[in-house]
């Protein structure tokens, strides 16, 4: 029968065990001492052993030969133990059984004596899934268990585990475990395997596998499959994880210098489109990067213009590992960058002629960047017509900020910022994911009726909003069936029009509502408010708003 390499890897005792060094010890202390509680909680992320480890525990308490904390996996307890044919060490998954019967169920049987074993161990893995009636028949079972029964909660979201519940447990904390030594160990078991494999390669797996140890075991076999002698080749990895290729390396650095955030999202699309791995993407590109800059020093003294840019991925990269959202997270990341790197260049020399290179080097194969040339012209040219609108829509922009001045209220303001949450659910979206996660990373600051001011860190990140403006409105207006009009500026902007504010309602100024120069739907100009009081003002966006001195 086939065992997976992680099953078959597993650790048995706690030498096996990778990493965690505080939780074994821990864990070794009590055990040494005969100092063993009756609830454990293991909190940490995914693939870091908590459940491994649970086993162990679950193993050593019953070993009759303990020996320095050590189970002795000769004795009747922990032969039957690694053969699993105990009844004594129950397994549930609260994931899948989140339901209040199943720990009901715990606890009419927990006043049962053990059938072989001297403890009765309960592993509840994936706590924090258990509902709400779950965890009371838990905490009840929790606060006075008899002295034979040992419960080990593990979860990797321990911050929805009740209070009531962790304060009755010891908490033990597994951390992600380093690269190196998940590499140390997937070496191991390549040798193990008979697997031919280069050290960079093994590297690699342990870098895209985010700390956990069994993702990067799991990673390990999909190549193995991949591969058909016993050899993984970096071709292999490649294909297998959605390396990028220098073409597409190349093509990026060109978004992030020309500052061209529309070619970066539809280089995004293509990556997303192709399955490659946005970590390894990141990663590679700090690579490419570090290249760059070693000819730079070839050719060059001074600062590098790059060098900055190695960080900002590094910092990218790292946040992509703790997020659902990674192409949104990506998208949002890279446009940082992009915005970052454009203000903070002083010297474009280097840059000027980066871009005379890579206007020669996009001959060398037109097949390939046929399509998106296309694209980028039919971009030139929206961009050409959009100008000529351009100040019409600044000038509503500045209208509908007006607008909402007037029309604002902190109801509206609640309300708007609740509704903005499901734009959540359109990140991951092909068609609309750029939009939402555009729309997502403003600060909404007012809200008045349908009127809404939105502001953004970068003065780039605006002019992106004014570029996409219609295709904004169509979306808000396809997600939640209303026209809304938006009012887009920095938050500098903003700092300045909120100062304003207070000072036109200090001095009792009205603000009136204008119409829209190519409005289709026309505002009751009648609306206006007046502003009485200070107490007034303040119920508009709450108290931290309006400041008086
Ligand atoms: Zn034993």
């Amino acid at each position: 029968m086939y065992q997976s390499l992680y099953r078959k890897y597993r650790p048995t005792t706690i030498n096996d065990v990778v990493g965690q060094s505080i939780a074994l010890k821990i864990i070794k202390n009590s055990l040494k001492n005969n100092k063993i509680g009756h609830a454990y909680l293991f909190s940490g992320p995914r693939g870091t052993g908590k459940t491994t480890m649970a086993k162990i525990l679950a193993k050593s308490v019953n070993c009759l030969n303990l020996i320095d904390g050590i189970s002795c996996e000769k004795c009747k307890n922990c032969v039957e133990i690694n053969s699993n044919e105990t009844v004594d060490i129950i397994e549930i998954d609260a994931a899948s059984n989140n339901g209040v019967d199943e720990i009901r169920e715990i606890r009419n049987s927990v006043s049962l004596s053990c059938s072989s074993l001297k403890y009765k161990i309960y592993i509840v893995d994936e706590v924090h899934m258990l509902t709400i009636g779950a965890f009371n028949a838990l905490l009840k079972t929790l606060e006075e268990p008899p002295e034979h029964i040992i419960f080990i909660l593990a979860t990797t979201d321990v911050q929805k585990v009740p209070s009531t519940i962790i304060s009755r447990c010891q908490c033990i904390n597994f951390e992600s475990i380093s690269a190196i030594n998940i590499k140390r160990r997937l070496q191991e078991i390549s040798e193990k395997e008979g697997i031919k494999i280069e050290d960079n390669i093994l590297m690699k797996i342990a870098e895209i596998s985010n700390g956990g140890l069994r993702d990067a075991i799991g990673n390990l076999e999909k190549l193995i499959a991949a591969s058909d002698e016993k050899m993984i080749t970096l071709d292999i990895f490649n294909s297998t994880f959605g390396f990028a290729d220098d073409i597409l390396l190349n093509e990026f650095f060109n978004t992030i210098i020309e500052n061209n955030i529309n070619g970066m999202l539809s280089l995004s699309d293509t990556l997303y489109n192709s399955g490659k791995n946005y970590i390894i993407f990141v990663n590679e590109m700090i690579t490419f990067v570090r290249n760059k800059i070693r000819i730079f020093y070839e050719k060059n003294n001074g600062i590098c213009p790059y060098c900055d840019l190695v960080f900002q991925l590094d910092k990218l990269c790292n946040q992509l590992k703790n997020t659902d959202n990674i192409k949104a997270l990506f998208e949002a990341g890279i446009i940082n960058i992009i915005c970052h790197f454009n203000d903070s260049i002083d010297n474009n020399q280097v840059i000027i002629q980066e871009k005379k290179e890579n206007n020669s080097n996009h001959l060398i194969d037109k097949k390939i960047f046929h399509e998106q040339e296309v694209k980028k012209n039919s971009e030139k040219e929206k961009n050409f017509s959009s100008k000529k609108e351009n100040s019409v829509l600044i000038e509503n922009n500045e209208i509908i900020m007006n607008n909402t001045f007037a029309l604002a209220n902190k109801h509206d303001l609640q309300k708007i910022k609740e509704k903005w949450n499901k734009l959540n659910e359109y990140l991951l979206d092909q068609k609309n994911g750029s939009i939402a996660c555009y729309l997502f990373d403003g600060n909404i600051r007012a809200c008045g009726k349908n009127n809404i001011i939105l502001s953004y860190e970068y003065d780039s990140m605006v002019n992106r909003g004014f570029d996409i403006y219609d295709s904004l409105i169509e979306f808000l207006n396809e997600v939640f069936n209303e026209r809304y009009y938006l009012s887009l500026i920095t938050d500098e902007q903003w700092k300045t029009a909120k100062d304003q504010y207070i000072q036109n309602v200090k001095n009792h100024v009205e603000y009136k509502i204008k119409e829209l120069k190519t409005s289709e739907t026309k505002i009751d100009t009648k609306q206006t408010q007046n502003f009485e009081t200070m107490d007034e003002a303040s119920l508009l966006f709450g108290e931290d708003i309006v400041e008086i001195k």
